[in-house]
């Protein structure tokens, strides 16, 4: 399986499509789903190119866990969640439609369920969510 530069990250990280930003560093970028499956929901992506975690090298996979780290923590805060779920797919048979790696950061309150799959989130709500998650991260 070889790496796509033509997948939907890849065209965001180029600037080519416009995404709701929440966070980036020198080697990684977080940004919101958007499709929701929870409030806060946010996939956190290298900026380097790879699938999945199948083919992404020891670096790749460090810088996306510690930024992974940073944000659900920061999110738990912002959206008063009670945990978080962290879900990741590899290829088309796992689950994964966009292949380059993400983490679906997934903040949860208690008893409630993930929305269904696959509907597209106002994008003034998306964009007023990554504001305020951008303002927790840069306080953390
Ligand atoms: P997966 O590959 O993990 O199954 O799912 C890909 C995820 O990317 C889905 O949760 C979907 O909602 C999200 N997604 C697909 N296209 C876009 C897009 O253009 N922008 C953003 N922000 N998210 C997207």
């Amino acid at each position: 399986m070889t790496y796509d530069s033509d997948n939907i990250f890849a065209k965001i990280l180029r600037g080519e499509i416009p995404c709701h930003r929440v966070y980036e560093d020198e080697q990684t970028l977080v940004f919101m789903d958007i499709m929701p499956r929870a409030d806060g929901h946010m996939l956190v992506i290298p900026k380097t190119p790879c699938r999945n975690l199948l083919d992404a090298d020891a670096a790749q996979l460090a810088a996306v866990m510690m930024t992974a780290q940073k944000v659900a923590n920061v999110a738990m805060g912002v959206f008063a969640a009670d945990g978080v779920t962290v879900q990741q797919f590899n290829e088309a048979a796992g689950g994964q439609e966009v292949f380059h790696l993400h983490f679906h950061i997934l903040p949860r309150r208690t008893g409630d369920a993930l929305r269904p799959p696959g509907i597209m989130a106002d994008p003034d709500m998306l964009a007023e969510q990554a504001a305020r998650l951008r303002a927790a991260v840069t306080a953390a």
